[in-house]
């Protein structure tokens, strides 16, 4: 139940994902720590343990002694994991302190309110209190699970979400289970809301059973407490590792999940029908807003969706809450054959399950709505289940979507738990819906930044290993598209790649099966002139993002004549290969994904200023892009309506360019008779040629690959332009031998 920032970097691979904790203290790092950096590397170690909690679930606690600032007296002070980020990866700051005093004095308060308990006005107002409790200005707002921490007696608590505790949590028979695994170690607490009533029951729970080290929060995870932190830490893995026990003796092998139905297809064939479904399916569940995907097919999720119990339980939907809030209240499950290999079946399948599932949603609302709940949202699945083929989740962007995934996956593991010990549950659909459409996650939605422009988008650059195409990867990047770059010289591609991955961070939430696990921008290598070439880097987008709206090309070459001033025929056709048939290799290829998908998309082509002006040593170049200005109008009319093309032609880009080599340069200050001296450095002759162009435009200025960058940025963009296709832009300097006419 918490939004966080995607900066952090997935560590954890769900690979040899086991149920059971390692124990991976080490004191010789602890006792370097003071109080608080303990609170945190003890934390950070439970949040990179998959099998202890989820991304962005549970928190920690340390009750430390603080040197008051107003009084310079000694004071308890709740050091507590604050609203928003993640165990894995937070830090100091990630934690809120609050004075004891001040948070128990709020009982009072809380009490001495007429209408209390869970869900009642006084409840929600809690969480405004908690600020008054700050201690040293601490910023961190302070989360909701807040009075669990401070009103369990122990000096430190560990709230976490274990697969394997949620699934005793989520079993019919947890009560009687949690005695016969922990006798009076672990209490059972029936499922409640968590807020400040929650806290009062943890700490009544606490005086009615002195001895109990922890609780089975019903349909929620695991709160466990100790005085010393480094037994806390253990406790937590010595409780999961029971759950973990107790399960793997109850295991149904071969009858998990009731046993298999169908038989996934070879890896290869999977793939091919996943590609033939992707961008399709990605168009109807961005019906509302667009949403990108992640697959997974790995050996865990396909033995649940192949299996006969997979339509039963799926339809349960997933049980912990701050799982489905971005899982929604159950997925979409087709019964697909995959043996028949039928697409257009399984299409109308989903067809037929999406309507059906939006209006099951929509009755969800009706039924459980409140006065005052805010509207309906987007009424799309944002988990598909397909037998034989496995998961494909969505979300805002990649990170989003990954987390989606991963909590798909969690939600399959908690299940086959809680069917091994006797039976799965799920919460009852009023209490889902009082978390979904909960005030205080309104408010929290309400209160993130607007989304950026190109949100939601994933836009390939072909041409990203240097130059214009460079630029324009980092351009789009910066305003939130995911970028797919991509270039002949495929290291070149993973580079600037890496650069962005770099510089956004990976994002949250750890899933995806090769390359749909990715981060915000993937490198791929393609011959544009080679339309297999082409169609697969596509697949690999597709694969990795769900689809695509837009492709940049700014691919392209320049042959210079020879000393005689002739270009040889095979260079006169490696031009026109590169830059006229590439780009309509690019278009017609991309254009079969944009039609599946049936959202509005957009093209952008790099053509050049030359191919309107006429002049001696670029022939080939120059007729190349001049055919390239009427490919761009003749795409805009074949596109239409679904597709814009443009173009972004520039000028004389001297800086950064692969089309400018030394040698290049050199010819060309030698035929301005700009005088020089070959001791110079590449960029210095560079910035001189550029200079001497600079002279010959209107606006007197260097030609930039960020003046490109820009323009292509411009038009990709469905907000700038959406009105304008079959257009070329110049981004010249202002040459008036180059206006159109
Ligand atoms: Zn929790």
């Amino acid at each position: 139940m918490e939004t966080f920032p995607e900066t952090a970097h997935p560590k954890r691979k769900l690979k040899n994902m086991k149920n059971h904790p390692k124990n991976r203290w080490q004191d010789s790092v602890a006792k370097t720590l003071d109080p608080v950096a303990r609170l945190v590397y003890r934390s950070n170690l439970i949040g990179e343990d998959p099998t202890l909690t989820n991304t962005g679930g549970g928190n920690t606690s340390s009750k430390i002694a603080e040197k008051d600032p107003l009084t310079g007296s000694e004071t308890e002070v709740l050091w507590v994991k604050g609203s928003g980020g993640d165990l894995r990866t937070a830090k100091r700051d990630g934690f809120s302190s609050l004075y004891m005093e001040k948070l128990k004095g709020l009982q009072k308060n809380y009490l001495g309110s007429k209408a209390k308990g869970p869900k009642t006005q006084i409840e929600d107002d809690m969480v405004g209190a908690y600020a008054h409790c700050t201690f040293n200005l601490n910023p961190r707002p302070s989360s909701i699970d807040t009075p669990l921490h401070g009103f369990v007696h122990a000096r430190h608590v560990d709230h976490t979400h274990p697969n394997a505790a949620i699934s005793l949590a989520a079993c019919a028979k947890g009560k009687e289970l949690t005695k016969e695994i922990y006798g009076d170690e672990v209490i059972w607490t029936e499922w409640q809301r968590p807020g400040f009533d929650l806290g009062l029951i943890l700490e009544k729970l606490c005086k009615d059973h002195p001895k109990a080290k922890g609780a089975i929060m019903g349909q929620h995870g695991l709160i466990n407490w100790h005085e010393d932190d480094k037994k806390c830490y253990e406790l937590t893995l010595e409780l999961v590792g029971r759950a973990a026990e107790a399960i793997e003796k109850k295991d149904r092998g071969e009858k998990t999940f009731g046993g298999e139905k169908y038989k996934s297809p070879a890896e290869k064939e999977r793939k091919a029908l996943w590609l033939s479904i992707l961008p399709w399916l990605r168009g109807k569940v961005s019906a509302q807003q667009r949403m990108i995907g992640t697959v997974q097919e790995d050996a865990t999720i396909l033995r649940f969706v192949n299996s006969k119990d997979a339509p039963r339980l799926a339809e349960m939907g997933t049980s912990c809450p701050d799982h489905f809030l971005r899982t929604k209240i159950k997925p979409l499950y087709v019964a697909w054959d995959p043996t028949t290999g039928d697409v257009a079946k399984l299409r109308s399948l989903l067809e037929e399950g999406l309507e059906a599932y939006r209006a099951d949603y929509k009755k969800y609302y009706e039924k459980c709505k409140r006065k005052d709940s805010p509207a309906m949202r987007d009424p799309n699945p944002t988990v598909v289940l397909i037998p034989g083929l496995g998961m494909v989740a969505w979300g805002k962007s990649k990170s989003e979507s990954r987390v989606t995934a991963e909590f798909y996956n969690c939600a399959v593991e908690v299940m086959r738990g809680a069917e091994a010990l006797g039976g799965y549950i799920n919460l009852p659909q009023q209490e889902a819906f009082d978390i979904e459409y909960w005030q205080l996650e309104e408010a929290k939605l309400k209160r993130m930044p607007p989304e950026q422009e190109l949100a939601r988008q994933v836009i390939a650059v072909v041409g990203a290993g240097s130059g214009i195409g460079k630029e324009t990867a980092h351009r789009l990047a910066k305003e939130g598209a995911s970028i797919v770059c991509v270039d002949l010289n495929e290291k070149s591609a993973q580079e600037t790649s890496a650069e962005l991955v770099k510089k956004l961070g990976e994002g949250i939430g750890v899933a995806g099966t090769g390359i749909s696990g990715c981060g915000p921008a993937i490198g791929l290598g393609a011959n544009i002139v080679d339309r297999k070439s082409v169609a697969e880097m596509l697949g690999e987008a597709v694969y990795a993002y769900g689809g695509i709206d837009g492709v940049v090309v700014t691919a392209g070459i320049f042959v210079p004549p020879d000393l005689e001033g002739r270009i040889p025929d095979e260079k006169w056709a490696q031009t026109f290969a590169i830059n006229v048939t590439g780009s309509y290799v690019v278009a017609d290829e991309a254009n079969k994904i944009f039609k599946a998908q049936g959202l509005p998309a957009s093209l952008v082509l790099t053509t050049s200023v030359n191919a309107v002006v006429a002049k001696k040593g670029s022939l080939a170049y120059d007729t190349s892009k001049a055919a390239a200005n009427h490919l761009v109008r003749e795409l805009a009319i074949e596109l239409s309506p679904l597709v814009r093309v443009n173009a972004v032609a520039p000028a004389t880009v001297v800086q950064g360019s692969a089309m400018f080599p030394r040698d290049r340069v050199m010819a060309s200050l030698a035929k301005y008779k700009i005088p020089f001296s070959e001791k110079e450095g590449d960029e210095e002759l560079r910035t001189r040629l550029a200079e001497f162009y600079a002279k010959r435009t209107l606006t007197q200025s260097p030609i930039t690959p960020a003046d490109q960058a820009e323009a292509a940025f411009l038009l990709v963009s469905g907000k700038r332009f959406p009105r304008t296709t079959g257009q070329v832009i110049h981004v010249d300097g202002g040459l008036a031998d180059g206006f159109l006419r």
